[in-house]
C-alpha cells in the first residue's frame, strides 16, 4: 500500500512570534522553519505502518518556497522513500493545497494519504477535509490510533468529551492529532542518506492548478501581554483581590 504524506514548513513551534510593525502578517525574516508539528505525527505514523509490512513506500508532498525541501529531507531521513516539493512561493490557502495534493494523489494513487490535522501557523484545519471532499474519499480525522485492516482503515479520532472510532474504506484521507504517537528523530546515517532519496519538483502550474484565494488577511496582532503577578501575603488579602480587583468572587 502507498501512503502519500503532506507536510508543511512553518515557523518552529519553539520560536517566539513576532508580529510585523504594519501588523500585515507575522515576520518570518531570520525565523527558524520547521515541520509542523501535526505532520511529524503523520510521517511517524507512515513510517510505522511501513515497519509493520503495511505499507510499500511512503511518498512526502510538500508545498511552498524551495527550502522547503528541508522538512521533505527531514521526512526522508525519518524514514519517507521519496519526496515531491511544489515550489510555490506567497501565501497558498488550504483549497489550492488540497487541490494540488489531489492532483499529486491523482498521479501517484495511493491507498492513504496522511496530513496533519492543522498548520500552527495559519490554524486552518481544512486542508485533509478538503482533500477527502474532492477526492469523494472517506475522511478519519483527529486521529489518536490507526489500525489498517484489508481495504479497511479503522480510525479512533479524539472528539469533544472522548473518542469515537470510524472504519473507513481505502482509499482515505487521515488527520493526525497529538496522541497518536511520539515521532522519532533522525539519527545522522540516516540524515545522510536522506540526501541521496530521490525528491522531486513540479509546480501548481505543472499539477494543472491555479493558486487562488477568496479570502484576505485583514490585520495580524499578537496575544495580550500577560501582566506580572504579585504575591499576597494573607489568604483574607487573597479574598479580597479576587473580589473587588479581579471580581471573580462575588
Ligand atoms: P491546515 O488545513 O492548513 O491547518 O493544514 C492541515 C495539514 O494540511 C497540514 O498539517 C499538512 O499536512 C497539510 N498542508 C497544509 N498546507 C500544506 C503545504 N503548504 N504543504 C504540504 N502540506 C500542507
Amino acid at each position: 500500500m502507498k501512503v502519500l504524506v503532506a507536510v508543511k514548513r512553518v515557523i518552529d513551534y519553539n520560536v517566539k512570534v513576532r508580529v510585523k510593525a504594519d501588523q500585515s502578517d507575522v515576520d518570518l525574516a531570520n525565523v527558524k522553519m520547521a515541520m509542523n508539528p501535526f505532520c511529524e505525527i503523520a510521517v511517524e505514523e507512515a513510517v510505522r505502518l511501513k515497519e509493520k509490512g503495511i505499507a510499500s513506500e511512503i511518498v512526502v508532498v510538500s508545498m511552498g518556497p524551495k527550502a522547503a525541501q528541508e522538512q521533505i529531507r527531514t521526512a526522508l531521513a525519518l524514514g519517507a522513500d521519496r519526496g515531491v516539493l511544489v515550489e510555490h512561493e506567497g501565501e497558498m490557502d488550504s483549497l489550492t493545497v488540497a487541490k494540488a495534493l489531489k492532483a499529486i494523489a491523482e498521479k501517484e494513487q495511493p491507498q492513504l494519504v496522511i496530513l496533519g490535522k492543522q498548520s500552527i501557523d495559519s490554524d486552518n484545519n481544512q486542508t485533509g477535509q478538503m482533500l477527502a471532499a474532492l477526492n469523494g474519499w472517506s475522511q478519519g480525522t483527529f486521529a489518536s490510533e490507526v489500525v489498517v485492516e484489508g481495504d479497511k482503515v479503522q480510525v479512533t479520532r479524539e472528539i469533544d468529551g472522548g473518542l469515537r472510532t470510524v472504519s473507513l474504506k481505502l482509499p482515505a484521507v487521515i488527520t493526525t492529532d497529538l496522541r497518536l504517537n511520539e515521532p522519532r528523530y533522525a539519527a545522522l546515517p540516516k540524515i545522510m542518506q536522506a540526501k541521496r532519496k530521490p525528491l522531486e519538483e513540479t509546480t501548481l502550474s505543472e499539477l494543472g492548478v491555479t493558486p487562488k484565494t477568496s479570502l484576505t488577511k485583514v490585520k495580524v496582532e499578537p496575544p495580550a501581554e500577560r501582566q506580572a503577578g504579585i504575591k499576597v501575603s494573607s489568604v483574607e488579602e487573597l479574598v479580597d483581590k479576587l473580589k473587588n480587583e479581579a471580581k471573580v468572587l462575588s
